[in-house]
């Protein structure tokens, strides 16, 4: 299945949960084109070219980063534009940019608590060969917020506090009313599933305050605005009973 369009400028690749692969934006300036996140492999990103050439759209100029889990970012090595990160996520890249991919260098990060289970696991069924895998930091780093002038449309990109990383960051495109959360509204897979009952009122109320008609989370079909708002505040309302 290829591009879907949703808004006049916005586009997306639905995600697959075959090996974990999240949504990915296409949003389409008068003079640039922004993706969002850069796909889990080479593999994955070529799937999303070759569906944007289908549409005779130009490939992206940019590529923004919502978090710096696998696979989010490891097709960013074969993007054809520049690809933006939030300072932690760059950080995080850089680490990862050193790992190793043996088995059994893969098996010790399981120990040591680097990496989990569910990334590990798709991370071997994505990749037949695991020298394929080749982590990079970003070109262009911003702390907080950055704005991208597309021509005729801004993209509006903002580090929030979400209780699924700390690198967070909301593709927010004001003029399409649409936002890209990637996986903000989830759990911290990385700190023993953690599901923070304060940060997770923070999304809700930062996502309440914004004006969007479309929400794009990193792996389910895009919904409204009280559907999100609505499924945040039941998952608050499960945690908040859970530590009663
Ligand atoms: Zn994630």
């Amino acid at each position: 299945m290829g591009l879907r369009k949703v808004t006049q400028r916005v586009y997306y690749l639905i995600n697959d949960r075959e090996t974990d692969r999240p949504v990915l934006g296409y949003i389409k300036g008068d003079k640039y084109a922004l993706m969002v996140d850069a796909g889990n492999s080479k593999k994955h990103l070529e799937k999303f070219n070759d569906s944007i050439e289908k549409l005779n759209l130009r490939l992206p100029d940019y590529v923004a980063i919502t978090h710096w889990h696998w696979d989010h970012t490891y097709g960013m090595h074969s993007v054809t534009g520049k690809t933006i990160a939030c300072e932690i996520t760059n950080e995080q890249l850089k680490v990862m940019s050193k790992w190793k991919w043996t088995d059994d260098a893969m098996k010790k990060r399981l120990l040591t608590g680097e990496d989990i289970e569910f990334a590990d696991t798709n991370i071997r069924k994505e990749y037949e060969n695991l020298n394929d895998i080749n982590v990079v930091p970003a070109d262009i780093v911003f702390k907080n917020n950055l704005e991208v002038e597309l021509g005729g449309l801004k993209v509006i990109l903002k580090n929030v506090v979400s209780p699924h990383s700390k690198d967070s960051v909301i593709v927010y495109i004001p003029e399409e009313r649409v936002v890209f959360i990637g996986d903000a509204y989830g759990m911290d897979y990385y700190n023993n599933c953690e599901y923070n009952a304060v940060k997770l009122e923070s999304l809700i109320n930062m996502l309440g305050g914004l004006e969007f008609d479309v929400c794009f989370p990193g792996h389910s079909s895009p919904i409204n605005k009280t559907e999100i708002i609505e499924y945040l505040k039941s998952q608050y309302n499960k945690i908040s009973v859970g530590n009663e």
